[in-house]
């Protein structure tokens, strides 16, 4: 056969929805040599990174530590572990991840009852109170950073309704996690997961997660299997804790991926993270609106690290985004569900969430709404902009 030709990927700002731009100290970390799953080396890293992620997921809980997989086996992970054939579930969906947990706990057997918000919304404790009453959920679902709308869901008081009602309370974090804070004990969240390509700035492929003390003696006390062999968290915590027991072949390069992307966003400290992704986000916002560009979520409840907006009225959304890649090598996320070709989505997520991807982003998105004559002031997002960073 005719070989294809050898790899060469095109160097390329991430500023979608995730993958994001990954840590160059991430990708060197990735092509150290392999070790054993079992090797004493990779036992002694697994105990460092679960150290680190109860650092980052704010939590003292012990079973703590990486699924094998993506965001959406951590979400997997997190439902059929709660979850028994029957039990009534309540699912709060405002965006499209909302719905995925909603369909996951429907496959697991669950009697899913689904909570609603308009997208761009987020839920208040007195949304579910209805709910809660009529379902008796056993388990509740909510997403945090709702990746398809940009809507930041506040979670302390959600969760304290959840527990008064009797129910383990489930939290995507999956683009929250390294962007926004995320209490995992303060807050009381029975399963927390997140993913390994967003904030945490790594390749996709590991999926921190995190249960609490009453989840663990939930799932110990489960009178049914649970469906899934993979992601059987009595067996991962085998694996994981001191007995070692082999599960399967841990993606040991991935690991070291995720244990650098953690030490970095711990090196910088939390508050730090934090701040810095509220400045990026600040100054896009004040460019995108000397564009005239208005948010898609709440004002309030936007994200820092995805900047969901819509495209302005007679601009061609689509056109804009194939030629910020091809132009110059930009990605970002085009809408999703109900704001399919009506949104971008611009993430500015861990190593992505930087001044020089606001400015260049902004330089490129000018020349392309001008060719497609929408009307602003020339140079007008990059002085917005940079007067937030001279402030
Ligand atoms: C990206 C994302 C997921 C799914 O993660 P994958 O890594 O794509 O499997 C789940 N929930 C939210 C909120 C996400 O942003």
């Amino acid at each position: 056969m005719l070989l294809p030709p050898p790899l060469n990927p095109p160097p390329r700002p991430l500023m979608g929805p995730g993958p994001s731009d990954i840590h160059p100290r991430v990708l060197r970390a990735m092509a150290a040599s392999t070790v054993g799953h079992l090797d004493p080396y990779y036992l002694e890293l697994m105990t460092g990174l679960q150290q680190m992620l109860r650092e980052l997921f704010c939590t003292k809980n012990e079973l703590t530590f990486a699924v094998s997989g993506t965001g959406s086996a951590g979400m997997e992970a997190a439902v059929v572990n709660l979850v028994e054939p029957g039990d009534p579930v309540v699912v709060c969906i405002n965006g499209v991840f909302g719905q995925r947990m909603a369909d996951v706990a429907g496959r697991a057997g669950a009697k899913v009852t689904i909570a609603e918000r308009p997208w761009g919304d987020v839920f208040s404790p007195d949304d579910l109170a209805p709910v809660l009453k009529s379902a008796r959920p056993k388990v509740v679902g909510i997403v945090m950073a709702e990746t398809s709308t940009g809507a930041w869901q506040p979670i302390e008081e959600v969760s304290k309704r959840v527990h008064d009602a009797g129910a383990m309370l489930i939290v995507d974090t999956v683009t929250a996690l390294g962007g926004i804070p995320v209490e995992v004990d303060a807050w009381n969240i029975d399963a927390c997961y997140s993913g390994s390509q967003k904030c945490l700035s790594c390749p996709p492929g590991l999926a921190p997660i995190t249960f609490s003390r009453r989840a663990l003696d939930h799932i110990r006390a489960r009178t049914t299997k649970v469906q899934s062999w993979y992601l059987d968290a009595s067996m991962l915590a085998s694996y994981w804790g001191t007995d070692r027991v082999y599960h399967h072949t841990a993606p040991i390069n991935m690991t070291y991926a995720l244990h650098e992307a953690v030490r970095i966003v711990l090196e910088e400290g939390l508050p730090n993270v934090f701040a810095r992704h509220a400045l990026n986000h600040r100054a896009l916002k004040a460019g995108l609106a000397a564009l005239g560009i208005r948010y898609a979520a709440r004002e309030g409840r936007q994200l820092p690290m995805l900047n969901a907006v819509l495209a302005p009225e007679g601009v061609n959304e689509a056109k804009v985004r194939s030629d910020l890649l091809s132009r110059f090598g930009i990605e970002i996320g085009g809408g999703l569900g109900v704001f399919k070709g009506k949104a971008w989505r611009i993430g500015l997520m861990g190593y992505g969430s930087r001044s020089s991807n606001v400015l260049l982003f902004l330089a490129a998105l000018e020349q392309l709404l001008a060719e497609q004559a929408h009307s602003f002031s020339p140079g007008s997002s990059i002085a917005a902009a940079n007067a937030i960073y001279r402030k």
